[in-house]
């Protein structure tokens, strides 16, 4: 290939920007794209070492399913002609939270409310309200092709297709999920109980957690499932760049953009850090809203509505990761392969409060040299405790972090330090250096209360030709979400270039 212009550039390979890429050039576009690092992926990327092959971040994949409209990354792979093989998951969380609350989230919908009832049997009316209705929000969603809320034709066809679909979604758009729990539950131990379900994947409470996602979340683990590729996580980042080259599409690696270039406040390039510059009719940022906003485009430049965005929502804090080898002998039989476990309620939102644990060799054992499993367990840090250490500072503070978090997770799997094979420590730093996110952030989190997702921007920008995609755009984190983001943006671009 030797286009001089393409019709889409994207700055970086996260799921966001393969789908928005994939879709495009199966659409015949000239895509694009520019990756900063070595793979693709981002933040569903991974690391191989000893044997063992890490998942960097996300390892609870939702969107893998093979029913229904909602399964985006069945979708946009089978788009391009390329599939996954996945590994079902049976139970999508196993929560070790205060007050022994010991809870399974099972694939059956109503295993799941049996158990929480058993918890909770004075609250089995008001469990079942809320839950179904989460599974009111999804189905509205599941009956749809879910594509850009930015045009205007779509809307307007959908509306006319599904009227009572959109009607109700609409309803639910502006709320969050606290607002709902708390129509139906009095107990404030079960309301704490739903403040944990949206804190493991939006990192804030319920009543700042939009209602749409949470039927999602709560609702597809019932449906579609929690799915683990076969191979790893970086398996759907690798196939989608399959795809993407199987159709036309380029993707370079090492290529990190430091500029968007503009002509007349119309995006109509990139330019590289060695220099090299690339034109496109349309300029696709896959990385978040303050590196596309700040660092990619002068600071003068910053449109007001992104201004007025910042004032509505902050960067979460990033992780601190624990990526261990262990003995199998340390797991019990039928142990799960997602866990939280956390001892403080207090403590939910804190820095090492809650600990998230993915076993994802319980799914796909050739992850790891036989008779070892893999652990990737991590929880939330902020990037300002990491900074200005001397390196024995920081590889002392490393070591010291992980002693406590091993301690901590003793107690779900008795011996764990004694059966350690492999232990690597990613920090906030590591977050920001690898993944390319500013402050190593998991993403955009509220301010403070706001009306559910409406706050969240759409992929256009001010700037006419540039559009944002990924976690920092509707719906937010999680790869199916990065992936609606993904069809949302192609599908835009698609009409405005004419495609
Ligand atoms: C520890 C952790 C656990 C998680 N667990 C889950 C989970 O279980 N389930 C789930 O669904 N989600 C999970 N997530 C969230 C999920 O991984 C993210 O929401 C999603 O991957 C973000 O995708 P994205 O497309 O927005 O971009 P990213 O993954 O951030 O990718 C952006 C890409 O752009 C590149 N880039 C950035 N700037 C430039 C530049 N200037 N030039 C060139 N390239 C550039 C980066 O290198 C990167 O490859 C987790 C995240 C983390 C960190």
């Amino acid at each position: 290939m030797n286009y001089k212009l393409f019709d889409v550039i994207v700055i970086g390979s996260g799921i966001g920007g393969l789908v928005t890429a994939t879709q495009l050039a199966a659409k015949g576009a000239k895509v694009l794209v520019l990756e900063s690092y070595l793979i693709p992926g981002g933040s569903a990327g991974y690391f191989q070492h000893q044997g063992y092959t890490f998942d960097v971040g996300a390892s609870m994949i939702f969107g893998l399913g093979k029913k229904g409209t909602t399964n985006l990354l069945t979708r946009a792979l089978e788009s391009v002609n390329v599939s996954l093989e996945s590994i079902a998951d049976p139970v999508q969380i196993h929560y070790h939270l205060p007050n022994n609350l010991d809870i399974k989230v099972d694939q059956n919908y109503e295993k799941f409310l049996q158990n929480l009832t058993s918890y909770f049997p004075h609250e089995k009316k008001g469990i079942r309200h809320f839950y179904d209705e989460c599974q009111k929000v999804f189905n509205y969603l599941n009956s749809f092709e879910l594509l850009s809320l930015e045009e205007p034709g779509y809307l307007l066809r959908v509306f006319l297709q599904h009227p009572l679909a959109c009607l109700g979604l609409a309803k639910y758009l502006p709320l969050n999920v606290g607002d709902l729990a708390k129509r139906y539950i009095q107990d404030p131990l079960l309301l704490k109980f739903i403040d944990i379900e949206c804190y493991c994947w939006s990192v804030v409470p319920a009543a700042m957690t939009p209602m749409i996602n949470a039927g999602m979340v709560f609702s597809d683990r019932h449906y579609g499932g929690v799915n683990y590729p076969k191979g790893g996580v970086g398996k759907i980042a690798q196939k989608l760049v399959e795809g993407l080259e199987k159709t036309g599409g380029k993707i370079q690696y090492q290529a990190k953009v430091t500029k968007i270039l503009t002509e007349q406040g119309q995006a109509v390039g990139v330019q590289l850090a060695n220099g090299k510059v690339y034109h496109g009719k349309r300029i696709v940022s896959n990385a978040t809203r303050w590196d596309t906003f700040e660092k990619l485009l002068p600071s003068e430049k910053i449109p007001t509505n992104e201004k007025n965005w910042q004032q509505k929502y902050q960067k979460s804090p990033s992780f601190l990761s624990l990526h261990l080898g262990v003995k199998a002998s340390v797991l019990q039989a039928a142990t799960e392969c997602h866990h939280i476990l956390l001892e403080d309620w207090q403590k939910m939102e804190l820095a090492e409060g809650t600990i998230f644990v993915s076993i994802p060799t319980l799914l796909d054992p050739d992850l790891a040299p036989k008779g070892y499993h893999i652990i990737h367990a991590f929880t939330p840090h902020w990037i300002a405790d990491w900074q200005g250490l001397t390196p024995s500072e920081y590889e002392n503070k490393k070591e010291q972090a992980a002693g406590r978090i091993i301690e901590r997770l003793e107690k779900i799997f008795p011996g764990l330090d004694a059966g350690l094979d492999y232990l690597e420590v990613g920090t906030p730093l590591t977050n920001r250096r690898f993944l390319g996110r500013i402050d190593g952030t998991y993403g955009p989190i509220p301010r403070r209360k706001l009306w559910g997702l409406l706050g969240m921007p759409f992929n256009r920008t001010a700037i006419p030709g540039l559009y944002c995609v990924g976690d920092s755009t509707f719906p937010g984190q999680g790869l199916n979400a990065v992936a609606f983001s993904g069809f949302a943006c192609a599908h835009r671009i698609a009409v405005d270039l004419g495609l």
